[in-house]
């Protein structure tokens, strides 16, 4: 049973009838770690941390610069020189106290981030480089544990669930390479906030509902692509490949089977 300043505060989603005071309890005992604490993950852990998640993870090695506030809404500007994770747990303790949060100021090593990702129930990927997509793709996939993965540059965003429950193509069959051959920042190229904040909800949104409601309503295992001129969404799915260093060994099962 929710107590009555818990029934106040979560009331509006309570009301929704998927989710209701179980799906809020189911929340209220979820841990979720997020990896980065920029744009995507600003506007993913206010949501969380809005919405109630018992236990949220936030991992970032930066400072804040001033050429963040325009888009990482979790940051303001006394906050500048100050690390990221001890800037947005302080938004975020003061947004929801209920909220157990834990910072981890520096970038993981594989051994690290398994034994984190053992203790999550999902992982966002809200990180700003392509080596730690791998790494927490590989880690994920050993692990079979759900991973929300976001990206935005430009006017572009895109946004994939990897449910490795079921045989699909992993983030590694969509990028097969460490580095990308034309590697564009947010300082050579610009970027939006709200085009970051856009993707960054969704990450929230499909880890509610994975969290909440047990089970993703959004297409998965598919890369979702969003035009924030057009603002459109296009659905490509993602093709298995038969040599991923990552998830082919299930494909050789599937053969042999
Ligand atoms: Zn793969």
């Amino acid at each position: 049973m929710l107590t009555d300043n818990q029934f106040l505060r979560y009331q509006r989603q309570v009301a929704l009838r998927e989710l209701g005071e179980i799906g809020q309890q189911r929340l209220f005992q979820s841990h979720v770690l997020i990896i980065g604490c920029g744009g995507l993950g600003s506007a993913a852990a206010l949501y969380l941390a809005g919405a109630g998640a018992g236990r949220l993870v936030l991992v970032d090695d930066d400072n804040v610069e001033a050429s963040n506030l325009h888009r990482q809404i979790a940051y303001r500007s006394y906050d500048i020189d100050s690390g990221k994770v001890d800037a947005i747990s302080r938004q975020l303790s003061q947004l929801n106290p209920d909220v157990q949060l834990r910072s981890i100021a520096r970038r993981m090593d594989e051994a690290q981030l398994s034994l984190e990702v053992m203790l999550a129930d999902v992982v966002l990927d809200c990180s700003d480089n392509l080596a730690t997509r791998q790494l927490v793709n590989r880690v994920c996939f050993q692990q079979k544990t759900p991973l929300i993965s976001a990206a935005a540059v430009g006017w572009q965003g895109q946004f994939a669930v990897f449910d490795y429950q079921v045989s699909a193509g992993c983030y590694r069959c969509l990028y097969p390479f460490d580095e990308l051959p034309d590697p564009k920042s947010c300082s050579e190229s610009g970027v939006l906030g709200p085009v970051v904040g856009m993707l960054g909800n969704y990450q929230a949104l499909a880890a509610i509902q994975k969290l909440a409601l047990e089970q993703f309503f959004v297409a998965t295992n598919q890369l979702h692509l969003f035009d924030g001129k057009a603002m459109q969404w296009q659905l490509i799915s993602i093709a298995k490949d038969s040599h991923c260093s990552v998830c082919a060994a299930q494909v050789e099962e599937g053969i042999h089977d």
